[in-house]
């Protein structure tokens, strides 16, 4: 039986119109279902009875189940378990601006990316959509507050799984479902170019970040494997071509690896590399793990990188840690868990 969180209004609308009955009727299940919260579809009082039956015999409402809290200053670190007894994750972190929740696309990851911790176990399988959406819903019950931010940085690829996160997207973003902005939602892709460009058709204002972390292929295709299909040169041209059509900013990440790709060499060539482009670049300190041998720039790298950037006139922040005490931090999630 589907679950009623992986349709979106439209597949909603859809589904009513099928079984005869009105297009309104979506709207009303979803203002129970991501405004009122309601857990069973018996709380959804204004819906008939014989609809009522259809909901029963054709959807189910389950929830998946957050099994370990962690919590640190202004983070928190929330493991789920999934139905076929696999866990993902999700971090919640406090901004001035709002709350931020970071989440998983898939069990696993097939991206090898080599200082990946979360990707050491390989994808086993796609979320689906309504296990995305529970992981905001279930968070926001439990915490008694609003998410405003998602970012897809968790487990996973998003663009391998690029059908489900798109409903995904459709669903949070609806103003009769979640009402978060598009502009409040970021994903974050290894460099996939051919989603990229389908990304860049879908017409949304969601904002894209690209897992650049080298200037160059040789040092890429050392860390990233993707990068012996999609080149550098192709992930600028689609990111050009991205920019013409969609008038958005893109996000470059950029982690620092110690003797890698933290030289002052690579900060020019990136400089040469983004030039002129309507981009920035996130510097991201490198956290280290137990079973990964890179190690985190030193900070006095770190800066001397920032500065080369900024002196190029390249947009450049340096991203704010979160949750390395809770191992919580990018790249680190699950595999503690999945291993025991
Ligand atoms: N697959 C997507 C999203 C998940 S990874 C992607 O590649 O973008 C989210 C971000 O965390 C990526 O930029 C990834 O390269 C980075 N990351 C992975 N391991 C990390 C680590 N140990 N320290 C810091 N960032 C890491």
């Amino acid at each position: 039986m589907n679950n009623i969180y992986n349709y979106t209004l439209e597949m909603l609308e859809e589904y009513f119109l099928s079984i005869r009955d009105k297009k309104f009727r979506a709207t009303q299940i979803f203002d129970w279902l991501y405004k009122k919260r309601i857990k069973k579809f018996e709380e959804m009082t204004n819906i008939k009875k014989d609809i009522l039956n259809h909901l029963k015999n054709e959807f189910n409402i389950k929830k998946i189940d957050i099994v370990d809290i962690k919590e640190g200053k202004d983070v928190s670190k929330y493991l789920f378990k999934l139905f076929d007894n696999r866990y993902i994750e999700a971090v919640l972190m406090e901004h001035d601006y709002g709350k931020s929740l970071c989440i998983s696309t898939q069990v696993g990851c097939n991206m090898g990316c080599k200082f990946c911790e979360s990707g050491r176990l390989k994808k086993v399988r796609n979320l689906e959509t309504y296990e995305m959406v529970e992981q905001i819903l279930l968070i926001e019950e439990k915490t008694k507050t609003r998410i405003s931010h998602v970012v897809l940085m968790g487990i996973g690829e998003p663009f391998d799984n690029y059908d489900n996160v798109m409903n995904f997207i459709r669903i949070i973003n609806e103003n009769k479902g979640l009402g978060i902005g598009a502009r409040h939602i970021t994903i974050s892709t290894c460099g996939l170019v051919d989603k990229i460009e389908k990304f860049m058709n879908e017409n949304t204002q969601v904002n894209l970040a690209i897992s650049l972390h080298a200037p160059n292929d040789e040092i890429r295709n050392k860390i990233m494997p993707i990068n012996r299909k999609y080149r550098i040169k192709d992930i600028i041209d689609i990111v050009k071509l991205y920019i013409k059509n969609t008038n958005r900013r893109v996000t470059f990440e950029y982690i620092m690896l110690d003797g890698i790709n933290d030289s002052s060499t690579c900060a020019y060539e990136l400089s040469d590399l983004l030039k002129g482009l309507n981009a920035y670049v996130n510097i991201i300190p490198y956290n280290e793990t137990n079973n990964i041998e890179y190690k985190r720039s030193k900070n006095d790298k770190i800066m001397s990188f920032y500065d080369i950037l900024k002196r190029n006139k390249i947009n450049v922040t340096i991203r704010r840690e979160f949750g390395s005490l809770i191992d919580a931090a990018c790249g680190q999630l699950r595999s503690k868990h999945e291993e025991e």
